[in-house]
């Protein structure tokens, strides 16, 4: 697995101490990381937890209650649309694809090249003249995936892209990003339900639980502690386990302050 290509340069995107939610009511509390050119951070925690959230915040949809995002250097509250032109690219496992168009239409109306959508997905290839509401759920996804990439983002922001869909799909999907991350330097943050998959390709991820972080790990410390994740994971919102993770979540900050003063 190929490390972020990290060195010398500055963050795509750096969150400092963010507080989001709804009306006003926090979700999400006291959240910090910088994700670098070329970087795969993937964001796990259960249902609930404040990872959409945490997306959505990170996209401009949703008001920061405390803290600030930079974006390229920008401290931006720009809304997604604008954003969009500067280099972010927000996906969900909700299709992003006109339905009744081709899939060669769906690539151009979204200002991609057919040949690079094909050399990143060659099974679409067999199928450019297929309209898009007839592709199946992988290929509809692969498609969004492509349309997004096709547009060399910055910064892509990858929420559930490969929900409900086929292990081997799974796989194709985050090879994607992946190649997108190591080949056109795109910073990712990925939110993913498959933790043992995302695992693989990921150079940094953070477990949030309640809307805390409560684990902060590299990519290789993640894979070589999966026990750990997926307890971190998987114990219920009973908070029993929260005593325990307080030096866990303690690494994040003391993490994030030596990211800032690195960057
Ligand atoms: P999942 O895997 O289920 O999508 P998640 O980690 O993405 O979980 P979020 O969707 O971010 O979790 O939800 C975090 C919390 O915010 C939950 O308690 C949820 O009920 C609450 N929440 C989500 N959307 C809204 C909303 N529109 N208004 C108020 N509260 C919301």
């Amino acid at each position: 697995m190929m490390e972020a290509q990290a060195n010398g340069s500055q963050p795509v995107i750096s969150v400092k101490g963010m507080c989001t939610g709804y009306a006003g009511q926090p979700v999400v509390h006291d959240l910090s990381f910088d994700v670098m050119p070329g970087e795969v951070l993937c964001l796990l925690g259960p249902n609930g937890a404040g990872k959409t959230t945490t997306m959505l915040a990170l996209a401009g949809e949703l008001p920061l209650i405390e803290g600030e995002v930079e974006f390229a250097g920008v401290r931006k509250n720009a809304p997604l649309y604008k954003r969009a032109r500067n280099g972010m690219a927000y996906v969900t496992e909700e299709r992003s694809i006109f339905k009744g168009m081709s899939l060669r239409d769906n690539l151009r109306i979204g200002g991609v090249s057919v040949d690079e959508a094909v050399a990143l997905f060659p099974e679409l290839g067999k199928r450019l003249g297929v309209r898009g509401g007839l592709l199946s759920g992988g290929e509809q996804q692969m498609l969004t995936l492509a349309r997004a990439l096709g547009r060399k983002p910055r910064l892509l922001l990858a929420d559930e892209l490969s929900l409900g869909l086929a292990p081997l799909v799974v796989d194709r999907l985050l090879n994607a990003v992946r190649q997108a991350a190591d080949e056109q330097g795109t910073a990712v943050i990925m939110v993913e339900q498959h933790a043992h998959k995302a695992l693989g390709y990921t150079d940094r991820a953070i477990v949030i639980r309640r809307g805390r972080v409560r684990l902060d790990l590299t990519g290789e410390q993640a894979r070589g502690r999966i026990g750990e994740v997926e307890q971190a994971y998987l114990t219920s919102a009973g908070g029993d386990a929260d005593a325990g993770e307080a030096d866990l979540a303690g690494q994040h900050a003391a993490r994030s302050a030596e990211n800032n003063s690195a960057g």
